[in-house]
């Protein structure tokens, strides 16, 4: 198969998580066959610095003409005070939308040999398997009018949340389509006793489930989902909800299973005329600055997020278990980084990509 990748390795760590994720992602297409083109590009603050924008338009140029886009992360320490048009983050918030990535995925899944760098008890944690499927490209994030007026006693903040019917139809049918490769069970996320937003996502998605007769579907309002979360984790499956639930739901996610730095992230869009969904993958971790250029970022989330793309961009399921099995059998071989809290010394970045690749075979 043709797997034309577009790589944005981005700031601080993301240059260094990145590079072992495209070792793995060269020892995969070496090993079973697929012809394999890379291009890199830039993204964030080495994009501001090289051209005066963090999203430049070469690099949406070479994404609309890759298959997928692997990302490391943005964000220096240098620009936390600029305006918002020169922010690194600003190029996050515009490759999504250029790509039209609608649907973010976020696998939580808890590896036996790492329950306990969790903070929960072992048996509350112990087989959690989910996705959070967060809507990526709508809600309160997106909603006008949004802004800040007038002043003194009269200054007024207003955001609006905002959704349309197809686009809460399109991350539906993403969700269900994933749930039936899964164990079948859909758990739709709202708030629907007090906004009307939630009552029409809550409606659209039940009329959605009707063409997945298979898949169980059932509903839950935030509150109690981020309860549920920690209480009983192994109850989910699929997670399906807006933006800003998704956003708030899928950190907390995070810390069930350990260190941010072993998740990885899909977000997903149309599907392409090659047959390949446009993707864009990256580890949910940002650009760490405090331990950027040591050698020493667990690079397992960026290397997930290429089995991630292996299987949703392309469809290479067994690549993409392979790559799974690798990850978790350098946690259980105790080849960890400092995060991960080894026993004996921690091993390098390099060492970490280096040993999946051994894993992989
Ligand atoms: P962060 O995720 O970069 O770091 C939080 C903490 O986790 C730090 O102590 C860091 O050392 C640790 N950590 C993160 N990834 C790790 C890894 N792979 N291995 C080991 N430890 C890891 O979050 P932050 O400090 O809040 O943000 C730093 C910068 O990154 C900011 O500029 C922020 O805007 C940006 N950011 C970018 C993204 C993204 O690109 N998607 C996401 C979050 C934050």
């Amino acid at each position: 198969m043709d797997l034309n990748i577009l790589v944005l390795p981005g700031d601080g760590i993301g240059a260094e998580v990145t590079r072992e994720a495209v070792k793995v992602l060269e020892h995969v297409a070496a090993k079973w066959k697929h012809c394999l083109a890379i291009s890199e590009g830039l993204l964030g603050g080495i994009a501001i610095h090289r051209t005066g924008t963090p999203f430049p338009e070469e690099t949406a140029r070479l994404a609309a003409d890759a298959d997928a886009t692997l990302m490391g992360a943005v964000g220096l320490p240098e620009f936390d005070n600029a305006p918002p048009e020169k922010r690194p983050e600003k190029g996050l918030l515009g490759i999504r939308q250029a790509l039209g990535v609608y649907a973010n995925l976020r696998p939580v899944r808890a590896y036996a040999s790492q329950v306990e760098s969790s903070p929960l008890k072992n048996h509350l944690v112990e087989g959690t398997d989910m996705i959070i499927v967060r809507e990526l490209t709508g809600g309160i994030y997106y909603g006008t009018p949004r802004g800040i007026t007038g002043s003194g006693a009269e200054e007024r903040a207003v955001n609006t949340m905002t959704y349309t019917r197809p686009e809460i139809e399109r991350v539906t049918r993403m969700a269900f389509h994933l749930a039936r490769a899964r164990r079948k069970k859909v758990t739709s996320v709202d708030k629907s006793n007090v906004l009307e937003n939630s009552q029409l996502w809550r409606r659209v998605v039940v009329e959605i489930a009707k063409e997945f007769p298979d898949v169980q579907l059932d509903h839950l309002l935030v509150d109690n989902c981020a309860m549920q979360l920690v209480l009983n984790p192994k109850r989910f499956d699929i997670v399906l909800t807006e933006n800003m639930f998704g956003d708030i739901l899928s950190d907390e996610g995070a810390v069930l299973a350990g260190s941010i730095g072993m998740l990885p992230s899909a977000s997903i869009g149309d599907r392409r005329p090659s047959g390949a969904w446009v993707g864009l993958y990256e580890p949910v971790h940002g650009s760490a600055p405090d331990i950027a250029g040591q050698n020493k970022a667990n690079p397992l989330g960026a290397i997930g997020s290429v089995g991630a793309m292996l299987e949703y961009s392309f469809g290479l399921k067994e690549e993409a278990s392979a790559v799974d099995a690798a990850i978790e059998a350098v946690l259980a071989s105790g080849r960890l980084t400092a995060d991960l809290r080894p026993s004996g010394a921690p091993a390098t970045t390099e060492q970490v990509g280096s040993a999946v690749c051994a894993a992989i075979g």
